[in-house]
């Protein structure tokens, strides 16, 4: 691993400047594009439940809302900062530009670890934070979703507090709910699916056969665990899977509905018994076609990178390539699909939420399947051809596409005043 690191958001800058280079963007044009638009910090003050009280910080970064409403998580974890909140939101606007869906980049959080808090404090810190945040939010400004450590129960507050605060029920305001107050159909699992399309697509592409194909999944959460279904039905092998506690290995391929219950019961897939455990930090290195990152950012680092068995990577986690890995992958041929296209499945279905909250018509499954499936594949296929224009890896591919779409939607709007 490399020694010398820059921030989360001065990495998210250099990315997007090479981007902006790459499509030959005016350097004014590309100051608007790369810089947030508005990042707001605020305290957080809540009372604990023996009466005490405490504060944290919070923060909503919009980053680029050229194209449509700002759109992204809000996560809880104490190490949330301005920066990485300005570079997650920088990475929501390529993403929701690449799937070409009408909305910009936001992304939010507090800085706090949530695991020790009560459902009560949990509550107050949201409405707190609802309320700090809250001039910014909007269906038609500014559109929050789960991300680390936050789900439907956090979003359903969320959407209470905006709607309280604004006399009316406000359910735009925020995707991710559950269904009983405007959720969507197909939220859960849709970035799952949108993983499994991209692999798909890609092996269709390089002309690999999906049957008997070997994968191997780090993290079995929201994003993993719905895969390992999802690929063995498409005929692959899923011979190894790793959580927080540990690693399993079945070169036959795991069994599905086993691991699950295994789970369900455990907590985690360490122990699994039709398996045999391995080291966690072997599991890139298990020769197989297909590598799918589904837990932590920053997990393929140079090293890992000159190690990996796979000839695919698809990922699901966000960043969880090191830029220090991705010309090692390039030079040894791994196809690497990245994250702003293979985990936008999940942004996708927040927009379908979206659409069907100010309707005020609920789709059924199967139009919510569908349509997820034509974006992911037509935003797949955009981002391939570029990289054949272009030539230079999907990833570079991509962040092109999305700077360029979001610099279109820039300049069609003019500079205000
Ligand atoms: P999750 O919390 O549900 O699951 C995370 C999984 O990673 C767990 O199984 C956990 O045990 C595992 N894990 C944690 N540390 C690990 C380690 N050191 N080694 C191996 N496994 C480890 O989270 P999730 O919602 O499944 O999200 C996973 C990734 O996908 C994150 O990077 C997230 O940002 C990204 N993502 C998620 C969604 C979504 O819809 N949930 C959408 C886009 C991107």
């Amino acid at each position: 691993m490399s020694t010398e690191r820059v921030s989360a958001w001065e990495a998210a800058r250099e990315r997007l400047e090479s981007a902006a280079r790459l499509v030959g963007l005016d350097p004014g044009l590309a100051l608007l594009v790369i810089e947030p638009e508005r990042v707001l910090e605020v305290s957080v003050p809540f009372r604990r439940d023996d009466g005490r009280i405490e504060l944290l910080k919070g923060w909503r970064v919009h980053h680029n809302t050229s194209r449509g409403p700002g759109k992204g998580g809000i996560r809880f974890h104490p190490a949330v900062n301005a920066d990485e909140v300005k570079a997650l939101a920088s990475e929501m606007s390529v993403k929701c530009a690449v799937v070409d869906i009408p909305f910009g980049g936001a992304k939010g959080g507090v800085a706090v670890d949530p695991r020790p808090l009560s459902a009560g404090e949990l509550e107050r810190v949201t409405r707190r934070y609802a309320f700090g945040v809250g001039p910014l939010l909007d269906p038609d400004r500014d559109v929050p979703a789960p991300d680390v450590n936050t789900d439907a129960r956090v979003m359903a507050w969320l959407m209470d507090t905006i709607s309280m605060i604004r006399g009316r029920a406000t359910p735009g305001v925020v995707t991710g709910k559950p269904l009983a107050i405007g959720g969507s159909h197909g939220h859960v699992g849709a970035t799952s699916r949108g993983v499994t399309i991209c692999v798909q697509a890609t092996f269709a592409e390089l002309g690999m056969p999906l049957a008997g194909a070997r994968a191997v999944i780090q993290g079995y959460g929201k994003v993993g665990a719905p895969l390992v279904y999802l690929l063995s039905s498409l005929g692959m092998r899923v011979v190894a899977v790793s959580d927080v506690d540990g690693a399993v290995h079945n070169p036959a391929g795991l069994d599905p509905a086993a691991l699950s219950q295994h789970t369900e019961q455990t907590g985690s897939v360490a122990g699994f018994a039709l398996a045999e455990a391995i080291d966690p930090q072997e599991l890139f290195s298990i020769e197989c076609e297909l590598a799918v990152p589904a837990a932590l950012g920053g997990v393929i680092d140079a090293a890992t990178a000159a190690s990996l068995g796979a000839k695919v990577v698809v990922e699901a986690a966000n960043g969880p390539t090191l830029p220090e890995a991705d010309p090692v992958l390039a030079s040894r041929g791994i196809v690497v699909v990245p994250d702003v296209l293979a985990n936008a499945g999940g942004v996708t279905a927040s927009y379908f939420e979206w659409a069907q909250d100010r309707g005020g018509y609920a789709w059924e499954a199967d139009v919510v399947a569908e349509r997820l499936r034509r974006t992911m594949a037509q935003a797949f296929d955009a981002t391939w051809r570029q990289s054949q224009a272009l030539k230079v890896p999907l990833r570079e591919a991509a962040m092109a596409l999305g700077v360029e779409r979001i610099a279109e939607a820039t300049q069609l709007r003019g500079l205000f005043p």
